[in-house]
């Protein structure tokens, strides 16, 4: 129960509950309690505990989720109230598993490995106090003493990860150089999870992506070619969405996870325009470009889901206005057209500025 300025409580779970999906988890319920302070022990009350492991066993539940950062504590006494088989976690670690599986370079997956150890370092204990009790008190220290071996054995595998991160990172220069040479050029989608990114690649591909297709064949699953009506084609790439309450702890895991869209030839901010914080949520995303070096790269911003606002005129007439807004609707289809259109425009715009710095 973490009540943040912009985002209450509602709208956290809500959040938690769509990064769990994307985690491709089936979320089967949410609940939440009001305390003063967490409790030391198991973060919420015993009454809330009991309530959440009778939900346990009548839905059959493998995992639950902690919508802040859990002690070691915390976790092993949630597990062993809850029972053997269920896995508690917290938002950072599931946070964690998404930028892992979609660390599309060598790099982030680094980064993002790097980011995982340093999370276990303080929470080993877990496993082997409880190999502890299972043993009944006959080898009483020798989880500490294991402890110790791994938190060791965690340290040097730390050292060796930075030690590798640096390697790759001077490396990287030549490669990106490289990458520049590609003739299609790379369009990113940049948004606040839940904003619409996926649907719309999808929307946008699908019939167009050829299976024997090989300089595309090797391409991660979160870019596809996208060809428009007159024959031009780019590459879009999906990115992981933006959230809030991104702990310290991920922020440069998921910086990694971001880097490529400095090599793009431009970035489409996707807004969910129907989203009653959608305000904050295109600041929030501005904030952390502003902080990437992104800012001589070429914007389109999308407002999408058009067909879910309660005043579809009156947003569109309102993006009419403004220079590099389109309104979009990834879901039917709608505004995908001149969406292609644009992106074709602000392309070209970039060449043409490129050109014009080469004499
Ligand atoms: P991402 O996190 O930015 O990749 O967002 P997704 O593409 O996963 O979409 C999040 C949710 O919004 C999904 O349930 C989509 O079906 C829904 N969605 C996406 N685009 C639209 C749209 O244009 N209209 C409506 N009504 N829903 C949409």
């Amino acid at each position: 129960s973490n009540t943040e300025d912009l985002f209450g409580v509602e709208e956290s779970l809500k959040e938690l509950t769509q990064l769990a999906d994307t985690a491709g988890l089936m979320v089967v319920g949410s609940t939440y309690q009001k305390l003063v302070s967490p409790n030391s022990r198991t973060y919420i009350g015993s009454g809330k505990v009991a309530e959440i492991k009778s939900a346990i066993n009548a839905l059959g539940v493998e995992t639950v989720i902690f919508d802040d950062e859990l002690s070691a504590g915390q976790l092993r006494n949630l597990e062993k109230a809850f029972g053997g088989e269920v896995r508690v976690c917290d938002r950072t670690a599931l946070i964690l598993d998404i930028f892992n599986q979609r660390a599309a370079t060598h790099e982030a997956a680094l980064q993002v490995a790097l980011a995982q150890m340093e999370y276990q370092l303080p929470r080993l204990t877990k496993m082997w106090t409880h190999l502890e009790r299972q043993a009944g008190g006959k080898v009483k220290g020798m989880g500490e003493k294991q402890i110790e071996v791994d938190k060791r054995i965690l340290r040097t595998q730390i050292g060796v990860l930075k030690k590798e991160l640096e390697s790759v990172r001077k490396h990287r220069k030549q490669y990106r150089n490289q990458r520049l040479s590609v003739p299609v050029p790379v369009v990113s989608l940049v948004g606040y999870t839940n904003a619409g990114k996926s649907t719309l690649l999808n929307q946008l591909t699908g019939a167009n992506v050829l299976a024997e297709d090989r300089l595309f064949a090797t391409l991660d699953p979160t870019t596809r070619r996208v060809q428009t009506k007159n024959g031009k084609e780019f590459l879009l790439t999906d990115t992981v969405g933006f959230i809030q309450k991104l702990p310290t702890t991920v922020v440069a895991a998921f910086r990694a996870t971001l880097e490529e869209i400095s090599e793009s030839s431009l970035l489409v901010h996707v807004v969910d325009i129907s989203h009653p914080l959608a305000e904050q949520q295109i600041d929030a995303v501005d904030k952390v470009l502003s902080e990437l070096d992104v800012s001589s790269i070429p914007r389109l911003m999308v407002w999408n889901k058009v067909d879910k606002v309660s005043n579809p005129e009156s947003i569109k007439l309102e993006a009419e206005k403004r220079d590099d807004v389109v309104c979009i609707s990834a879901l039917s289809g709608e505004g995908v057209n001149e969406f292609c259109n644009a992106v074709q425009e602000k392309l070209k715009d970039s060449m043409v500025w490129v050109e014009a710095l080469i004499p």
